[in-house]
């Protein structure tokens, strides 16, 4: 079985140094129709299952305009992931893929991140679709897509740097 927190044949779990401290602050949960890792998309698409994004106060004022984006990216914590795997086998054929050459779950900062179609808003609330996490994951933050987004702040000079 795969996906869960066991260890295929050719992976390679480390002894994980004790996490710091981040001071990450989980801002709001999403509800998806997904209990099961083994039934979750591997990666959402934009024409899947409506997904909620509950906000929670203190930050539902952080979501004003966000409705002028038609989409945004999602970031949120893979919360039942192990979190010591430096080598993954997905396919479970042998071959073997670096943690950070994979999309993977599992890794030191279980952090996923999708582009997800805004629906629409109500009150604390976004529908979006193009989610894969389990119901109830922990939400992290919200930005603009940002191939939609212009900076509003005043250029800065490295804004026009070049490597000539
Ligand atoms: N789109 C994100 C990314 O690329 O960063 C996540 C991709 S990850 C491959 C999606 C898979 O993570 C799902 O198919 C499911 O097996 C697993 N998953 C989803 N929610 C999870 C959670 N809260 N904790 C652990 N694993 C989760």
């Amino acid at each position: 079985m795969v996906r869960l927190n066991e260890i295929r044949t050719g992976e390679k779990a480390v002894d994980a140094p004790a996490p710091q401290d981040a001071g990450l602050r989980f801002i709001g949960r999403i509800r998806t129709p997904w209990s099961d890792r083994l039934v979750c998309p591997r990666q959402g698409r934009l024409d899947g299952p409506l997904c909620r994004i509950e906000v929670f106060e203190p930050w539902v004022a952080a979501l004003d305009g966000i409705e002028a984006y038609a989409r945004l990216e999602v970031l949120y914590w893979l919360h039942a992931s192990r979190r010591d795997l430096v080598h993954q086998c997905p396919a479970s054929d042998g071959r073997v893929h670096g943690t950070f050459a994979l999309r993977s779950p599992v890794r030191p900062n279980p952090i996923g991140t999708t582009v997800a179609a805004l629906v629409g808003r109500e009150d604390a609330v976004l529908l979006v679709r193009g989610l894969d996490c389990l119901d109830g994951t922990p939400l992290l933050d919200l930005k603009p897509d940002r191939s939609l987004f212009t900076p509003i702040a005043p250029a800065q000079p490295g804004d026009f740097e070049t490597d000539a």
